[in-house]
């Protein structure tokens, strides 16, 4: 494993916006996380664990911050369990374990990594089915110690997972029950759900859904209802197509990001809870 200084962010996330990573790197064994955690700890900054970047947006100057890939992507299937390491990417998962006559078409449509999906708890939407429906265990690496999480231990909500309140924790594997159905009916669904998305969602340069769903309600139905579709901070935009995701048109900034989401949460007059990681230059999440 290689730890390299002055990285650019941009390009490993889907919105395209975002500085340098003052160290980066990316983690193919257990071993790595190890030697990882303790550069961090010499260094005095703190680990943080992308995935593929579909959710997350890195302030414009250097994050200072030691910030980690897990790249090991193995998918190991037994009867109806499936262990999947953290760095798979979830549409390859769901096409594999199709293949063998194993549903998991629900999360179909969903980009990013298995990491970051437990991470948090992806899903359909508020009433949709979540990841966590599937798991039996997770093993992470949480300050300096690894760990296997129970279902239960996981404590998984909408969007939410009790990694989210851990001190930057690394999540390596997951061990899930995929239940049986034939090959061809799952494909059916997968092209279906996919489908639906391409009328529904943009896909370039947007980090999905900005907002959680607001007592039940959609936020994209909140900011819809204010009439906010379209507009326009920098060069980042509230989609024409869904409310709740925000666009780069191209050049947009970190600052064009803060700015369009104040603008949203005064317009709607909502305290709107943010489902995007940002990520500041001290390594913390904005909120
Ligand atoms: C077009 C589009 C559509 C989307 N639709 C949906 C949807 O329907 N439902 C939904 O739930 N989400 C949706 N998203 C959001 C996003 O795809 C999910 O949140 C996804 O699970 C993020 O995975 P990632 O690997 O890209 O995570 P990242 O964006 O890389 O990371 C997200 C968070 O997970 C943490 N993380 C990632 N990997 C690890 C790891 N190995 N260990 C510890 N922490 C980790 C990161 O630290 C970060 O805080 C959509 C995004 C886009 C762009």
């Amino acid at each position: 494993m290689q730890i390299q200084e002055r990285v650019p962010l941009a390009p490993k996330t889907t919105m395209r916006i975002g500085g340098c990573a003052r160290y980066y790197a990316e983690l193919s064994r257990q071993s790595d996380v190890e030697i990882a955690w303790k550069f961090a700890q010499e260094k005095g900054v703190p680990m943080i664990a992308l995935g593929s970047g579909s959710n997350t947006v890195f302030a414009d100057g250097t994050i200072d911050a030691l910030v980690v890939r897990v790249v090991a992507n193995g998918i190991d299937v037994s009867g109806n369990i499936v262990r999947a390491e953290a760095g798979a990417p979830l549409a390859t998962v769901i096409t594999q374990l199709a293949k063998r006559g194993l549903d998991f078409s629900a999360l179909t449509g969903i980009p990013g990594t298995v990491g970051g999906a437990i991470f948090g708890n992806a899903g359909q939407g508020p009433q949709g089915t979540w990841l966590d429906h599937y798991v039996q265990t997770v093993s992470a690496f949480v300050e300096g110690e690894w760990k296997i999480f129970s279902r239960k231990e996981c404590d998984f909500r909408y969007r939410d997972s009790v990694f989210k309140r851990l001190l930057n924790p690394l999540l390596w594997k997951v061990t899930l029950t995929v239940p049986s159905r034939p090959a061809q009916a799952i494909e059916r669904e997968i092209t279906m759900l996919l489908k639906k998305r391409a009328v529904a969602q943009p896909f370039t340069r947007t980090a999905g859904s900005c907002f959680k769903a607001f007592n039940g309600t959609p936020a994209w139905k909140i900011i819809d209802a204010a009439g906010l579709k379209g507009l326009t901070i920098g060069d980042l935009q509230v989609s024409e197509k869904h409310a709740n995701f925000l666009v780069n048109k191209e050049r947009a900034t970190f600052a064009d990001v803060r700015a369009l989401i104040k603008t949203i949460r005064e317009r709607t007059n909502q305290p709107l809870e943010l489902e995007m990681r940002l990520i500041e230059e001290s390594g913390s999440l904005l909120s």
